[in-house]
């Protein structure tokens, strides 16, 4: 990690709250979005949008309330949903035109390794402090240690889904519309660290 990482330790990039607000606000109403984030002391934040890096621990609040006020499948559709509304902000705001055009001429095989580099390159506005890699392997999984977003035990976190969804709408945009990103070991259960694997549907 850098010396410029290092102080952004403990935050993360404000679309983790952002999108997840959005989501929820659109899909479920505004009376089950106020529920949510009074919950998690965060009431503020439908009258204040965030700007900058956001403490993970608002990040975890929002997730821990969100999956105590609606059921599990549509708290894991929500934090989905929140990560390709990210994605959707990083390629309109965040990835240059040139990386873009740089991907779009290169053969499928090399886009993959390249646009996973970039993403490492830019793991301190995901990750926490956490140290992102890529697992080589048949099939590549991605790895954050520890997750900034899910709990070290007890139920599956939300972050995994929110993170596997990001990715995976970053790789069908850039890399190949077939790509696929799940959760693969999540550290709720035990693991130090969360994993997701890259797959590829068949056409
Ligand atoms: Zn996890």
């Amino acid at each position: 990690m850098s010396a410029a990482g290092s102080d952004r330790a403990g935050r993360i990039g404000p679309n983790a709250i952002l999108q997840l607000v959005a989501a929820l606000r659109e899909r479920e109403g505004e009376g089950t979005a106020a529920a949510v984030l009074h919950r998690a002391g965060l009431t503020e934040r439908l009258a204040r949008p965030v700007g900058g890096l956001v403490p993970v621990a608002e990040v975890r609040a929002l997730h821990t309330a969100l999956q105590e006020v609606v059921d599990p499948a549509t708290a894991r559709s929500l934090a989905a949903e929140a990560g390709r509304r990210t994605a959707a902000y990083l390629l309109g705001h965040r990835i240059p035109g040139l990386f873009r055009r740089l991907l779009a001429r290169l053969p499928t095989r090399l886009r993959q390794p390249l646009l996973l580099a970039a993403i490492g390159r830019h793991a301190w506005t995901f990750t926490g402090g956490g140290r992102f890699a890529v697992l080589r392997g048949s099939p590549p999984r991605l790895s954050i240690e520890p997750c900034p977003l899910c709990p070290a035990s007890g139920r599956h976190g939300l972050g995994c889904v929110y993170y596997a969804a990001t990715f995976e709408a970053l790789l069908r945009d850039l890399v190949d519309p077939r790509s696929r990103v799940e959760p693969a070991v999540c550290r709720a259960a035990g693991s130090r660290r969360c994993e997701l694997r890259i797959l590829r549907l068949s056409a």
